[in-house]
């Protein structure tokens, strides 16, 4: 079954509007110099809130989809400084991720409201990426695949519309650290959960979920873990905020599919 590929960048808390714009412009440079076929790569970017209107007219007439890095699963109400997945398909977005491991262990987000901002967020017609992922203690004591499979158990259920979910592992202890997965590490975790999404919801959910890898993806080291049968693309941080490190590792899914054409 052949999945699209996904290179997508979380800005977390980063760029000003000057900034962004200068970075998208940038990438928008890199990407038309990419050659075939680079209409094979959804390219993705998730710049903080404030940001999403003028980005989505930065990217108009491009290739480049854009999310929201979190929203509140209620439709609207009196939830002071949030925002609600309504308002991030207002601004043009077509994804949201969620589950982020920052909202799981910074804000201290409960599985259970991170299981309804998947179904507010398919409701509000938008993609939902889906993050799972162990910590460095979890991944020491040998429950790696207890943690992912937990994380899904809790956030996907039989009847979401898995046509608009796209899964991403990240390894909390790969996030932000420099230290990334092997791809081997990787492979297996993805492999781990395409079988668990087997046997939970069947082989076609499970054959045609894009399963991401993220955690310190860096030009050098994007190719190795795109090499893997089980990864179908990229969550990257830190390195999305430079339009040339950014467009590198979207050229590596590019070399990527021009192989797997030849
Ligand atoms: C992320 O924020 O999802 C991430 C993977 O960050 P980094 O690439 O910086 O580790």
């Amino acid at each position: 079954m052949s999945r699209r590929t996904v290179i997508a960048g979380n800005w977390k808390m980063h760029k000003t509007l000057g900034e962004a714009r200068e970075l998208v412009s940038g990438l928008r440079q890199r990407l038309e110099a990419l050659g075939s076929p680079a209409d094979r790569i959804d390219v993705l970017i998730f710049p903080p809130a404030t940001l999403l209107f003028p980005m989505a007219k930065a990217i108009a007439g491009s290739r480049i989809l854009m999310g929201a890095q979190n929203a509140h699963d209620a439709a609207q109400g009196a939830f002071t400084g949030e925002t609600s997945m309504r308002h991030v398909a207002d601004t043009g977005c077509a994804h949201v991720l969620v589950g982020h491991s920052e909202r799981r262990h910074v804000f201290g987000e409960s599985a259970e409201f991170l299981a309804r901002k998947v179904v507010s967020g398919l409701a509000a017609g938008l993609t939902v990426v889906y993050c799972v992922g162990e910590t460095l203690a979890e991944r020491e004591a040998g429950r790696t695949e207890a943690v992912v499979g937990r994380h899904l158990d809790e956030g996907l259920s039989a009847d979401l519309d898995f046509s608009r979910i796209i899964l991403a592992y990240e390894p909390v202890w790969a996030i932000g650290t420099g230290r990334t997965a092997t791809p081997q590490q990787a492979q297996d975790v993805h492999q781990f959960i395409r079988s668990h999404l087997s046997k939970r919801f069947g082989g076609p959910v499970s054959d045609g979920m894009r399963v991401l890898y993220g955690g310190s993806v860096k030009p050098d080291n994007a190719a190795g873990l795109l090499e893997q049968r089980d990864i179908d693309g990229l969550l990257v941080g830190g390195a999305c905020l430079s339009a040339e490190d950014f467009a590198a590792i979207i050229g590596s899914a590019v070399n990527r599919a021009r192989q797997i054409l030849s």
